[in-house]
Order: C-alpha cells, then sequence, then structure tokens
C-alpha cells in the first residue's frame, strides 16, 4: 500500500459529509500504527464539532483500549445525561466537542506515539470552536503526517509548522488535485457561493414519480439544512406540493448525542442554529412570475439548492 491508496480512505469519508460542513471544509483523515495497520478513519460532519483529525483518534482509541471507551461512556452520560447504544453509535455520534477533546488528551495513554495521520487538508494550526488539530498531533507523538492540500485560509494555515517542530515528518500534494477538489465547495462558498442543482431521474431519463431511496433522501435533506433557498419550478408546486422541510435530515442523531440544554450551557460557543437544521426559504419560479425571488446580494454572497421533486 502506498500513501495515495490511504490518503483515498480519508478523501472517501470526507466526501461523505460533503457540504454538510459549510461553512468549514470537508475534511477527512485516516490513521495508521507503524506497521500500516489501519486504526481508525474520521471526517469532519458538521462546523461546530469535532475535526477529521479528532474524529479519527477518537475511533481508533476506542478500538485500542476498552478502558478509554468503557469510562467515555460513563463521564459522558454523568455528564451530559445521554447513553449510548453501541460503540458505533457512539463513534458516529456528533459528540460534545471541547469535552471529547479534554478527554482524549487526559486519556490517550501514549497509543498512538508513531503512527502516522493522513489528512485531507492541512491540519489547523488556530482554535477555534474546536481547538488545534496540529497540536492535537504533536501532543500525541505522531511520526508522520501526509497530507493532500495546503490550507490557504489565513486563520487556519500554520499547521504543518507546528507538527514539525513537534518532530514529526510532514509530507505534502499527496493526492493534491483529488484533495482541492473536495474542498472546492467550501473556497467556493466562501468567495461567491454556488448552487446545488438535483435532479431526480431514472437510468432510461424518466423523472415522474418518486425516485431514491430513503438514504438518498435524507442526505438531499440535509444537504437543504445548510443552503439559504431551495428554488422551485411553479409546475412542481402544483403537481407535487412539496414540504421542501428538512423532515429526512439524519441530524437528530445530534439530540441522542447531547442534551441541547446542557451542550449549551458547557459550552456556549456551540449556537443553537447548529444543533438543529433549518428549512430554507423558497424560491418559485415559473414563465410569469417568480415568488420570493432571492435579491441581488443573496445571489452574490449565499448558495442556492435548486430542484425538481421534494
Ligand atoms: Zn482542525
Amino acid at each position: 500500500m502506498n500513501d495515495e491508496f490511504y490518503m483515498d480512505l480519508a478523501l472517501r469519508a470526507a466526501w461523505r459529509y460533503q457540504a454538510l460542513t459549510l461553512p468549514n471544509p470537508a475534511v477527512g483523515c485516516a490513521l495508521l500504527d507503524k506497521s500500516g495497520r489501519v486504526l481508525g478513519i474520521g471526517a469532519h460532519k458538521k462546523a461546530g464539532f469535532l475535526h477529521a483529525e479528532a474524529n479519527a483518534v477518537f475511533a481508533a482509541l476506542c478500538d485500542l483500549d476498552a478502558n478509554f471507551v468503557q469510562d467515555f461512556a460513563c463521564e459522558y452520560a454523568r455528564k451530559f445525561g445521554v447513553k449510548f447504544q453501541n460503540l458505533e453509535a457512539l463513534k458516529s455520534a456528533l459528540l460534545q466537542p471541547s469535552f471529547t477533546y479534554d478527554f482524549i488528551l487526559n486519556r490517550h495513554g501514549g497509543l498512538l506515539r508513531g503512527a502516522c495521520a493522513y489528512v485531507t487538508l492541512e491540519p489547523c494550526a488556530h482554535r477555534g470552536k474546536t481547538p488545534s488539530c496540529a497540536e492535537l498531533l504533536a501532543e500525541l507523538s505522531l511520526s508522520r503526517v501526509v497530507i493532500g492540500a495546503r490550507d490557504t485560509n489565513a486563520q487556519a494555515a500554520g499547521g504543518a509548522e507546528i507538527l514539525r517542530r513537534g518532530g514529526i515528518e510532514v509530507k505534502f500534494d499527496v493526492c493534491s488535485a483529488a484533495a482541492e477538489e473536495l474542498a472546492e465547495p467550501f473556497y467556493l462558498a466562501r468567495e461567491s457561493g454556488f448552487c446545488f442543482i438535483k435532479i431526480n431521474a431514472t437510468l432510461n431519463g424518466a423523472v415522474h414519480g418518486r425516485i431514491g431511496s430513503e438514504k438518498q433522501r435524507a442526505f438531499v435533506h440535509e444537504l437543504r439544512g445548510v443552503c439559504d433557498y431551495v428554488g422551485v419550478g411553479g409546475q412542481t408546486v402544483r403537481a407535487d406540493r412539496p414540504t421542501l422541510d428538512v423532515r429526512a435530515a439524519k441530524f437528530d442523531e445530534i439530540s441522542a448525542s447531547a442534551g441541547r440544554a446542557d451542550m449549551l450551557a458547557l459550552d456556549a460557543r456551540v449556537a443553537p442554529q447548529n444543533l438543529k437544521p433549518r428549512a430554507p426559504d423558497v424560491w418559485i419560479y415559473s414563465r410569469r412570475n417568480s415568488y420570493n425571488k432571492p435579491n441581488s446580494n443573496f445571489t452574490r454572497k449565499r448558495k442556492m439548492y435548486s430542484e425538481c421533486v421534494c
């Protein structure tokens, strides 16, 4: 296996949450031990929650140390009143970031010393809603960090320098084209905004009736939750009566992973609107009239989501 193979694991993990992380970039991370065994794979899932590196580290420590995962679940239940049904539920939940990060730092036990991380984007250097990923990886004494794309965001860049100061070998530009493609929606959203165009069609081109699975519908509704507007044709409104809301979004795992009130009380930096997806405003357009059309300010700065069928 070469660097490209492991970076591809990180890229695939990140794409599962593409655009759902806005205004943050989609990022993935794969963590390997000295012999090349995959210890953990993680992705950034939602702004305000753990970054990909911390999620990969958490997944690895859960598998490596039974006491780590047991104690974490107990303390989490005591602090937030939330219990997880099994290890998979714990790993996939949106965990309270500060608590989880501190728990990792206090309880990693040197288990990831000498490990190697493959990260699609240069680990962040700054402390925002979550602590710096570069500092986390340095603290864990990794031996090598392989990076897909350089972070050009002035606020977050500089992670590689922190890693090198921590004695970690850093390699850049592995699968850089794919890593930059992954980050493109993030840069577009910052600069000029963009539209999703959703077309539901069968392989033979039919667009009528219910097309797609529940999984696909949930993903679409999750995407709506990060959009400002959904544009829909007048004929679709008349024929289908779509509700155009976010009812199928799976973000309810947030409330299962952390009591909303407790979470806000413990970490005021997590804004309430981050906890539940909000249905976008609706723009109805037809041949002669347009209702609730976004103004020119919106079209320059925000993103829009357009689709045919609910
Ligand atoms: Zn980070």
